[in-house]
């Protein structure tokens, strides 16, 4: 099963969220896209990834969204 079938990507900051989520956790965003790829999980709130994606908060996070 293609990755990119499990989850939906936030257009607005790139959050992975299951399909039948409406709004996106992280930043309350409506806009999804299942055209996304790579996988990042961030897993506390010191993380350097949340300094190099621009995470706001540890979730899992696609790294391009098409
Ligand atoms: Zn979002």
């Amino acid at each position: 099963m293609p990755k990119s079938s499990i989850f939906k990507a936030c257009r607005n900051c790139k959050a992975l969220v299951l399909p039948d989520q409406d709004a996106c956790p992280v930043c309350g965003g409506t806009s999804f896209t299942e055209e996304w790829e790579g996988m990042i999980i961030i897993l506390n709130e010191n993380s350097e990834l949340m300094n190099l994606t621009g995470a706001k908060k540890p979730w899992r996070y696609a790294i391009n969204i098409k």
